[in-house]
């Protein structure tokens, strides 16, 4: 099983290896940049080689890097647009120090301008930023639907896709939020075969990558995307169990994104290693 939660990069690659390891964890989600800020910090080859022979040795899961919140590149403004598209493009450069893992991104909200207008917005950074030789898989997020996000449903997901060129269809995947998917509707609840029957006939489970593992303070349906520990919200502890023995999932990076510290980022780890039969 591949479980772990977002880690500061900080004090590098090496460092998060390290820090991932003492949590019991054997996958890392990490900020490319600050996600509320944008300037990036240049990378140091020999770190990520360090990093590269820590995570073989210790066999890894794919890491899953998430791009910061403030790049949306479905903005109505022109000019936050592009700085979407230059932060994105320098990520992908960067990526590639770590290559062959994931990088997670929100798809952005349509302020104003309908989800209709913003989806083709979202594939353009898509077209435009990667590459068909990049090493990189690009997972959308599943939203859930808070103010004007897009990614809402599995259908507006899949417009994305379907406007991406075919020489880079074979590098976007799908990243599930647990917290995003309740809180969009879907009841993973009382019928996790069901939603992800759904997945599969609206996008294909093909491209489900990544799962991230959050428990909600809201009920479903309610579009608030408020974290919750897992086993302390609404979803629950033996729909967890479900999730992680799920034959869809378990193979996956599982990302923890729940309200704790280190400590209790530990104690999820080894409660969701311990439900995994
Ligand atoms: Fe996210
Ligand atoms: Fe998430
Ligand atoms: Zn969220």
């Amino acid at each position: 099983m591949y479980i772990g939660n977002h880690l500061s990069s900080s004090k590098g690659f090496e460092a998060m290896g390290k820090h991932a390891i003492e949590l019991g964890a054997n996958t890392i989600a990490f900020f490319t940049r600050n996600p509320r800020g944008g300037k990036a910090k240049e990378i140091d080859p020999e770190d990520a080689k360090r990093f590269l022979a820590l995570k073989e040795a210790q066999k890894f899961g794919p890491i899953v890097a998430h791009a910061p919140y403030t790049m949306n590149p479905c903005a109505a403004k022109p000019e936050l647009r592009q700085f979407a598209k230059e932060m994105f493009a320098d990520d992908m450069r960067r990526m590639e120090y770590i290559p062959g893992n994931y990088y997670n991104f929100h798809p952005g909200s349509h302020v104003g301008q309908g989800a209709e207008n913003a989806i083709p917005l979202t594939a353009e950074m898509l077209n435009e930023c990667m590459s068909g030789e990049q090493s990189t898989i690009v997972l959308i997020e599943t939203m859930a639907g808070k103010g004007s996000e897009i990614g809402r449903n599995f259908e507006e997901i899949k417009s994305i896709i379907d406007l991406v060129q075919p020489k880079l269809q074979g590098k976007l995947g799908v990243c599930l939020d647990t917290c995003h998917v309740w809180d969009g509707g879907y009841d993973i609840v009382n019928d996790l075969d069901g939603v992800l029957e759904q997945f599969d006939n609206v996008i294909g489970l093909d491209r489900l990558k990544a799962v991230h593992l959050n428990d909600s303070m809201n009920d479903r349906g309610t579009h608030k995307d408020r974290h919750e520990k897992i086993g302390k919200g609404y979803l629950g502890t033996d729909t967890f169990e479900r999730i992680v023995n799920h034959p869809a999932l378990r193979d996956l990076p599982f990302i923890l994104e729940t309200p704790n510290e280190d400590e209790g980022y530990a104690k999820e780890i080894a409660l969701l290693r311990s439900l995994q039969k």
